[in-house]
Parts: structure tokens; C-alpha cells; sequence
């Protein structure tokens, strides 16, 4: 399949001609091309999205809202084609797919709305003056997203960017483009006017790097990796250009002696291995006190034992195949970091061949056990099926293990204490704080992370807000 970029409403090959091959994870082999694009289709994505984007400011309200919500059916009317596409492009199980669907139709549904009930606010001084906010377009503003939930976290940007009157850049992950691609076909069916939304495909440190630069592009919604994030920071800083960084994470996973054990296993299990680990907001530290510590870890062994792993098109297989030969590269040597670091390997620990697939990026669910938590193993981002886990004793030592990295995306506590949990909840030191659940979201909720995990907030009108200016007018009586 050859994906082409969307500008100016009309779907384009690169000006170079040059295409980039593209992976299909579960086989290892190339089933595509992707644009490989460079400065020349980043300025007609400019030049569209400028020529676009006052007329977009000004339309009304109950239009976007309706064109929003057009791309939101047509994604639910395709769910099937699109689940198919991006399980065959990212090497996510096919049942996962149709689920992250749901959600991307959901970001735009739910940002429709939200175009149609933003509001700003007033401020009244006695009998002086009136203040009155303004909330203004930003006017071109890019948006770039990682390759482990290609559609969910690209509409996850765009559709708040476009909600709030901008015209948007958008580059999806290089790895995985294809749900990208198919999406500007559904923009051009729902009738989103021409320039309003380019997409613009290839590499990230060539036409990635050339929207940070771009002056003209006046705001970056970045979600990736930690390094790229500061990177991308520092590249944006000296323009002053507006920022918001979704970045990795180390997430703890707390199980106290009060839990319902059961339901925290089962759930565990999800948070740890869930689309091969490859979410954000997976829990890959899992701390346990050591009263139950040994029932849970010979639960959660023999939970992840039956976890089958391979064709990701099978509904009975849990786990799929790493989403890159890159990033499996890069996990199985994390597995050897691990080895020599001294851990104990209760479960996984290798790849795995599945008969038909031999050539796919597979690796097995993997419990880590005896390892502290100043090593390299328990501090840096793996992203992968691996969890560590680890004992404590009292809730101050869960706490600082817990807050022990540089990372502050999402914790997790299971307790039936409710002092415990408001304790804690207010304690950790992240963005997100769950308890007794995981991955529980509602789309109205700051969503973003503390340290390097990132800066900013996304979701309900924290995103909206990051994607307008405010602007004070003040009356005199
Ligand atoms: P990445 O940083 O390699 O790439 C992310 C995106 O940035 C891609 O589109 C890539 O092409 C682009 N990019 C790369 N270099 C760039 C540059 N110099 N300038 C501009 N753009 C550039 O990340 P990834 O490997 O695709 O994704 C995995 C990472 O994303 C993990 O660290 C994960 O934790 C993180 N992530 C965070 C969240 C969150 O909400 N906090 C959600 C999902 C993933």
C-alpha cells in the first residue's frame, strides 16, 4: 500500500518522489511505502493551512461541529477496515484495534461538542471596568504523534487543534502511517474544507524537525519519546513557540495487603502486557507488599502464562509482535541489561517464533524479580512486555519507590482504604493517579505527565486551552 501526504484537500505524492518502505511487524516484511517528505511539502502543507485558516476560524460553531462529527461517523462506518489496517501496520492484535477505533471516532465526537460549548471567561471589577477573555485561534499549528496508538493519539490532537478554530500540520509516526493516510480520505467524504487539516508524512528528525523550526508554525503538540522531547524543546524554546510534550514513562503499579487481589491481578495483567506493553501508560514497575507478596507473584505467573502470543489477526492471541526492528532490537537488549544486572526471570525473558510468523518481532510477557531500584532496568523507559517487580513494607517505602525515577506519568494503587488511597493519590508524584483501576478514562480529565514524562495537559478543555490564546479585554464603565 503506498501511503501519499494530504494537502490542500487533495492527496499527493511527495515532491521528491521518494518513499520510505514500510513494515508490517508481524512478518518483519515490507508491505508498503510511506512518504518520505521533506521541506518543499511542508511548505505547501503551509501554504494550504495559512491560505485555510481564518475562514475555518470563522465558520461557525454548529458547522464544525457537524463536519467533526461527520469524521467521527465514517471512522465508526469503517471501524473494520481501520482496526485491520492498523493491527497489520503497528503489529497490535486486531480485537485492540477495533477498540483504539472506537476511541479515535470518540476524540472527534468529543471535541465536536466541545467546539460547540467552549466558553471563556468574564471578570468584573466592582463598578470600574469589565474583563472579558478572549480565546483566540492559534492560527497554523502542528501536531506529531508516536507510533504505539497511531490513530487514538493522532486524533487525540488533531481533532481539539481543529475544534478550536486552527488549521493543522500533522505528522504521523514514520512506523506506522497507514490509519493516518486512510483518515484524510474520510476528511475529504466528511467535507472538512481543503487546508484545513494537512497531513505530512516521513521522518522525524528530517520533516518532524523541519515543523519544530518552522516559524510559521506557531504551536507543536508533541507526543514520543523523553529525548525527542527535549529535544524538541530546546529547538522550539528560542522562538517562544507554545508546547505541549506527552512523554515517556516508568509507571509504578501498587498492590496493597488490603486489595481485592483477584481483581488487581486481573487488571495487572492488562496494565503490564497491553498492546505488547507499548503504552505510555503502562505499569512496568510493579510494587507489592510483602505480606502478599509471594500469592501475587504465583497468581500473576500463571496469568501470564496462559497469555497467547502471535498473528495479531487471531482474536485468541493476546500479545502481538513489537511494532519495529528498531524498537525489538532495543527491548531485547534491555532483557540482557536485566540478566546482567543480576534479575531473575520468572516469566519471558526472550523472543518468540510463532509457526507462520517466524519473520515477525515477537517477545514474551516477562516478569523480572530481585532487583533494586537504582538500576537501569527499574529507572529507564523499556516499552515493551517487561515488568519488574518488587517488594515493600510500609506505605512510606511504596511511596518512595514509587516517586524513585524521573518519570511522573500515571501510578496505579489497589487498596480497599480509603484513607490510603487519598493519601497516596495526593503523594505520588505524576499526572495520573488511578486506584483500583487502570487506563480508566474520561475524556473531560487533564490528561499528562509531571517530570520527564512531559509538560502540559491534554484532554477536555486543558486541550482547548492549548490550543487557543487568551487575550484580556478590559472595559472601563
Ligand atoms: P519518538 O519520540 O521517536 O517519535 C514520536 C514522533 O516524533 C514521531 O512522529 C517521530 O517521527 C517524531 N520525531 C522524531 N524525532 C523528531 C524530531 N527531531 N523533531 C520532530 N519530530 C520528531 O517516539 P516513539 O518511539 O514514536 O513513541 C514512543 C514514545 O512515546 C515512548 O517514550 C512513549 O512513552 C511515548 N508516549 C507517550 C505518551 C504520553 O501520553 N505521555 C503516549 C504515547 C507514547
Amino acid at each position: 500500500m503506498r501511503v501519499l501526504n494530504y494537502i490542500g484537500g487533495k492527496l499527493v505524492e511527495p515532491v521528491s518522489k521518494k518513499y520510505l518502505p514500510n513494515h508490517q511487524p508481524s512478518t518483519g516484511m515490507v508491505y508498503g511505502e510511506v512518504p518520505d517528505s521533506n521541506n518543499e511539502d511542508l511548505e505547501l502543507a503551509l501554504i494550504s493551512a495559512k491560505s485555510a485558516q481564518k475562514d475555518w476560524e470563522n465558520t461557525p460553531a454548529e458547522q464544525k461541529f457537524k463536519v467533526l462529527n461527520a469524521i467521527a461517523d465514517l471512522i465508526d462506518v469503517h471501524r473494520e477496515k481501520f482496526a485491520l489496517a492498523e493491527s497489520k501496520d503497528q503489529g497490535k492484535p486486531v480485537w485492540l484495534a477495533r477498540n483504539e477505533m472506537i476511541r479515535s471516532a470518540q476524540n472527534f465526537r468529543f471535541f465536536a461538542t466541545t467546539a460547540m460549548q467552549f466558553s471563556s471567561e468574564s471578570h468584573a471589577m466592582e463598578n470600574k471596568a469589565i474583563n472579558y477573555t478572549l480565546r483566540q485561534s492559534i492560527g497554523v499549528v502542528g501536531c506529531i504523534s508516536p507510533w504505539n496508538l497511531p490513530l487514538y493519539l493522532f486524533s487525540w490532537k488533531i481533532a481539539p487543534a481543529l475544534a478550536a478554530g486552527n488549521a493543522v500540520i500533522a505528522k504521523p509516526s514514520e512506523f506506522t502511517p497507514v490509519t493516518a493516510f486512510l483518515l484524510s480520505e474520510i476528511c475529504i467524504e466528511a467535507g472538512l474544507p481543503a487546508g484545513v487539516l494537512n497531513i505530512v508524512h516521513g521522518l522525524g528528525p528530517k520533516v518532524g524537525q523541519s515543523m519544530v523550526e518552522h516559524p510559521g508554525i506557531k504551536a507543536i503538540s508533541f507526543t514520543g519519546g523523553t529525548t525527542t522531547g527535549k529535544h524538541l524543546a530546546a529547538t522550539a524554546a528560542p522562538m517562544f513557540k507554545k508546547l505541549s510534550l506527552e512523554l515517556g514513562g516508568k509507571n509504578p503499579n501498587i498492590i496493597f495487603a488490603d486489595a481485592d487481589i483477584n481483581k488487581a491481578i486481573k487488571t495487572t495483567v492488562n496494565a503490564s502486557f497491553m498492546n505488547q506493553g507499548e503504552i505510555c501508560l503502562c505499569g512496568s514497575r510493579l510494587l507489592v507488599h510483602a505480606s502478599i507478596y509471594e500469592e501475587v507473584k504465583a497468581k500473576l505467573v500463571d496469568e501470564v502464562l496462559k497469555l497467547k502470543i502471535g498473528d495479531p489477526s487471531n482474536d485468541e492471541n493476546r500479545i502481538g509482535a513489537i511494532v519495529s526492528e528498531p524498537h525489538y532490537k532495543k527491548v531485547l537488549s534491555y532483557l540482557e541489561i536485566a540478566k546482567n544486572e543480576g534479575g531473575v526471570f520468572l516469566t519471558g525473558g526472550e523472543a518468540v517464533f510463532p509457526e507462520g510468523f517466524e519473520k515477525g518481532w515477537y517477545i514474551a510477557p516477562t516478569i523480572i524479580e530481585g532487583l533494586p531500584l537504582q538500576c537501569r532496568t527499574n529507572q529507564e523507559e523499556i516499552f515493551g512486555p517487561v515488568i519488574s517487580i518488587m517488594k515493600f513494607e510500609t506505605d512510606q517505602e511504596a511511596l518512595e519507590l514509587a516517586n524513585g525515577t524521573e518519570y511522573g506519568l500515571a501510578a496505579t494503587v489497589w487498596t480497599s482504604n480509603l484513607n490510603r488511597a487519598h493519601t497516596l493519590a495526593a503523594a505520588l508524584d505524576f499526572g495520573i493517579v488511578w486506584v483500583n483501576c487502570w487506563l480508566l478514562r474520561d475524556l473531560r480529565t487533564p490528561f499528562g505527565g509531571k517530570k520527564s514524562s512531559g509538560v502540559g495537559r491534554e484532554g477536555g478543555l486543558e486541550a482547548m486551552r492549548f490550543f487557543t490564546e487568551p487575550k484580556n479585554v478590559c472595559i472601563a464603565f
